[in-house]
């Protein structure tokens, strides 16, 4: 007696329509609880009872293959993306006199370090408490300086 035009054509509420469950990872067919302008809002899962907000399972795997892709790259582009911007920064200072790093030392915007252990950089930020913030070829880090009078 139940048609699928009336199962799946025009939803109402205690009807059955096709969501996706963010539980079950997979369209189902879902109990209508509630509706908004004729579109169901709210749905409850047949398979699993649960109840959430409706939506069509379209979305769900472009986001699992955004997922497993997302593990790697941005690792490696930062780590590029660093070693870059120290090579055109450090075109920029080729004439600046190469500062030995020490605590005692005070540094200032621009001033090209040679660190013992990072090799050579460049002070990007001075901040408050005496930390500078200094580009090596291949990270960022967070030294203290002028500690000496
Ligand atoms: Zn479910």
């Amino acid at each position: 007696m139940t048609s699928i035009k009336e199962l799946y054509g025009t939803p109402k509420v205690g009807g059955d329509t096709l969501s996706a469950c963010s539980r079950c990872k997979m369209e189902l067919a879902h109990v209508i609880v509630s509706m908004i302008d004729g579109r169901p809002s709210k749905v409850q899962c047949k398979t699993c009872k649960g109840q959430h907000n409706f939506k069509r399972g379209a979305g769900m795997p472009v986001r699992a293959a955004t997922r497993s892709s997302g593990t790697k790259k941005p690792v490696q582009r930062s780590v590029v993306r660093v070693a870059e911007l120290w090579e055109q920064k450090m075109g920029e200072k080729r004439t600046a006199p190469m500062i030995p790093y020490s605590i005692k030392a005070t540094f200032k915007l621009g001033d090209v370090i040679q660190h013992p252990n990072f090799g050579v950089g460049i002070v990007e930020d001075v901040r408050k408490g005496g930390k500078i913030s200094v580009l090596f070829r291949e990270t960022e880090k967070t030294l203290v300086h002028g500690m000496g009078t």
